[in-house]
């Protein structure tokens, strides 16, 4: 990474997507990084995803598109810089009727998402007609599809990749390793930087207040979880789920499918569990779409985490915004919100400030 070379000695609280790759950004620009976490590296929320490296092409329903290009823009940096361990996914959304005002929707938003990824377009999608010659191996109760294309991830290859660039970076790594304390001055517990990145993403809040510290964005807690369901399928799927309001993606993963995700709100960010109900949503909404049915007999495992959403002032969360907020005060620099494909946006801005400070 071309840029001004800094020496400063810079602690960052958290060890998720948004630590590692802040670490990797700010270790090439020439400081020397501690990163502290409580757990093992990218354990917590990072470890909890559907493993899309995307725009999102469902914010554009909400008009997000500067958030959207982001997101485009930072899907090329992993898929350009971690070929081996991501790759384009084409994802097939069913529809009953092709003369409806939704299928037009997705037909405008579809385009408009390759139009924002310019040159770094993975494809075009499809529209496929009523013909089961097209999708063969029928696995939906449809027949029109469109299609776009997005990326994919092998997040736990990814992980494995990043930790050995912190290495050979020489970045120090304190893992079960809990902070407490921090301050403006750049404290942390017992030991002092010239800044400090608190990017301990769901817990953010919590370790805020803890230390009395004020910020202008708060954080929505929003649980999601995943099954994977033993049953291979061919393609990948985004459809509705049964209540209407979401989708849900059906993914082929390892020989089976990944199933996910839900989104609850909840009061805590530690260890969290699937709920029954969230259970019986994901496979609801997968019977209500495949041919071939199935039940909680057919969960091979499931995961949970938690999304450190920026709280908007927005009744449904569902609709919240993706996006990240970098709050600096003094010595201690804040992320908020964001994802695991916008973590390199993330780093870059922290970098810019730091070399700027
Ligand atoms: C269900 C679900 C699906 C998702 N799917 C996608 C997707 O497909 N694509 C995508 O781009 N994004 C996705 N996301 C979003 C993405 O997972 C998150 O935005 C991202 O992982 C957040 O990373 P983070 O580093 O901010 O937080 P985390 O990964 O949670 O990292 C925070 C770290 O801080 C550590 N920590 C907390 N407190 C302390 C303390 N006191 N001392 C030391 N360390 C501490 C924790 O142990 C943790 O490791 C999904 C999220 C969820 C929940």
């Amino acid at each position: 990474m071309a840029g001004i070379l800094s020496n400063k000695k810079i602690g960052i609280i958290g060890g998720g997507i948004t630590g590692v790759v802040t670490a990797i950004f700010l270790a090439r620009a020439g400081n020397k990084v501690t990163i502290f976490d409580k757990n093992k590296l990218l354990s917590e929320t990072s470890s909890s995803t559907t493993k899309l490296l995307h725009g999102g092409i469902r914010y554009l329903e909400n008009l997000q598109i500067k958030e959207v290009r982001n997101g485009l823009n930072d899907r090329h940096w992993w898929l350009k810089n971690f070929p081996n361990n991501t790759s384009a996914i084409e994802i097939f959304i069913p529809f009953k009727n092709i003369f409806s005002i939704r299928f037009i929707k997705y037909f405008i938003g579809i385009k408009l998402y390759e139009f924002l990824s310019f040159k770094k377009k993975l494809g075009s999608g499809k529209i496929i007609f009523g013909s089961r010659n097209v999708m063969k191996n029928q696995e939906m109760n449809f027949l029109n599809f469109l299609s776009f294309i997005d990326g994919f991830m092998d997040d736990e290859l990814l992980s494995e990749k990043l930790r050995d660039e912190l290495s050979q970076l020489d970045v120090e790594i304190y893992e079960n390793y809990e902070v407490n304390d921090f301050n403006l001055s750049g404290a942390v517990n017992n030991f002092n930087f010239d800044n400090v990145i608190l990017a301990s993403g769901p817990w953010n809040k919590i370790l805020l207040d803890k230390n009395n510290l004020k910020t202008d964005k708060d954080i929505d807690l929003i649980k999601g979880s995943h099954l994977v369901i033993d049953r291979k399928i061919n393609r990948a799927y985004m459809f509705e789920a049964i209540c209407k309001k979401r989708y849900i993606f059906a993914l082929p993963y390892k020989n089976n499918t990944l199933l996910g995700t839900t989104e609850k709100r909840t009061d805590s960010p530690d260890t969290p569990i699937i709920d029954e109900d969230e259970k019986d949503y994901l496979i609801q909404s997968y019977n209500s779409f495949f041919s071939k049915q199935i039940s909680s007999e057919n969960i091979l495992y499931n995961y949970s985490g938690v999304r450190p959403l920026i709280k908007s002032n927005k009744k449904n969360f569902h609709n919240s915004s993706r996006d990240f907020y970098i709050d600096q005060n003094e010595k201690l620099i804040c992320v908020f919100g964001g994802k695991w494909t916008t973590a390199p946006s993330i780093a870059k801005k922290i970098v810019t400030i730091i070399n700027n400070g």
